[in-house]
């Protein structure tokens, strides 16, 4: 079984969703331009000419930008989710919406609108207002009405990595380049503050291989992995290799006790422990292994994830990826499962979470 039986189906299910937006349903996701973003980047993954198909609905992404100006400061800038929440004098911005916008108009090659160093330095702006002075981290948004970052927002390392993210496709490369936006020591204290005893990231001490991805990716834009020592790394490969459930040998009895062992998990990866294994965490945690080395092919047992996720959570009838083998496929479980078949096959950016064939046009 490879993707490429089913390419034609995942296809057709991805194209279902995006048929959904424009115009016609107007008013009921706030979570569009993550869709935009996960469908098209998942066309793109599959070898869809993506530019030459959807450059003309260039227009509807940039119906999305949004500036905010204050008295006589210069504007910043960034993508609101859906044009029902963009009201007049109202900020509705977000860190999320301006990194799935810009990541989607880099696929679709908007030279015109990601080169131009006023709406890059706007856009960067915002990012800078978005970060919290007291410990570096980031809000997703700031308050309705002032450029100020929002207090009823969650600071988690997830926005830390939009954050550094933005930056980077705004042109950010060296630290000083980030550090003309943000605080970037700051930054990366309050990352390094998230560390857990047991190697990997997350809150309150407990590893999370989403934040666990979020956290080495940003550091990795950030050209600061060597703040990490060489134990933790150590300590975070092994908690990263053991999420890996394994139905056989030594691992299948440290498993019987996981009150979440399910024996059709084998070959995936579970999120943290003692959970079931997930189609979205083999890509947080392959993501975070092939930062961390570039061994990591042969310490997880890559041909048991394929297994897993072409034979259990692909879905042969509808195309599409689901979570696990019983629920029904879903456009993120798609895009990550594609992800994370692209990364062993080694095409795949994981830090961006793009093709390759994209991301190489930025290291120029
Ligand atoms: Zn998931």
């Amino acid at each position: 079984m490879s993707l490429n039986n089913n390419r034609k189906k995942h296809i057709k299910f991805i194209e279902r969703h995006l048929a959904l937006l424009p115009g016609s349903h107007e008013a009921q996701d706030v979570n569009k331009m993550a869709i935009v973003f996960y469908a098209i980047e998942s066309l793109c993954a599959l070898e869809i000419d993506t530019k030459e198909i959807y450059t003309k609905n260039l227009g509807w992404i940039h119906k999305h930008y949004s500036k905010i100006s204050l008295e006589n400061d210069e504007p910043i800038a960034g993508f609101v989710g859906s044009l029902t929440m963009d009201i007049a004098g109202v900020n509705t911005i977000s860190l999320p919406n301006t990194l799935f916008a810009l990541l989607t108009l880099l696929i679709l090659d908007d030279r015109a609108f990601l080169t131009d160093s006023i709406e890059m330095g706007r856009i960067s702006s915002f990012v800078s207002a978005c970060q919290l002075e007291e410990n570096g981290s980031f809000m997703s948004a700031l308050n309705f009405d002032s450029i100020e970052a929002s207090s009823v927002d969650s600071n988690d390392l997830r926005f830390c990595y939009i954050a550094v993210t933005i930056l980077y496709l705004c042109g950010s490369r060296t630290i000083n380049d980030f550090s003309r936006y943000i605080d970037t020591e700051k930054l990366v204290e309050f990352i390094s503050s998230q560390k857990c005893n047991v190697g990997g990231f997350g809150q309150y001490g407990e590893p999370h291989a989403g934040y666990t991805s979020c956290a080495l990716s940003a550091l990795k834009l950030l050209d600061s992995l060597d703040r990490l020592s060489e134990e933790f790394i150590e300590k975070s490969i092994t908690w990263l290799v053991q999420r890996q459930v394994s139905n056989i040998g030594c691992s299948k009895f440290e498993n019987e006790n996981n009150a979440s062992y399910d024996e059709f998990d084998h070959g995936g990866f579970q999120g943290r422990e003692n959970k079931f294994a997930d189609t979205c965490y083999v890509f947080w945690c392959l993501n975070s292994l092939q930062i961390l080395t570039p061994d990591w092919q042969t310490l997880c047992n890559t041909s048991l994830v394929r297994d897993f996720l072409l034979n259990r959570t692909q879905n042969l009838v509808t195309g599409g990826f689901s979570k696990n083998d019983e629920d029904d496929p879903d456009l993120y479980h798609t895009c990550l499962g594609i992800a994370s078949l692209k990364l062993i096959d080694e095409s795949f950016n994981g830090v961006l979470c793009i093709p390759k064939n994209i991301s190489s046009s930025l290291e120029s």
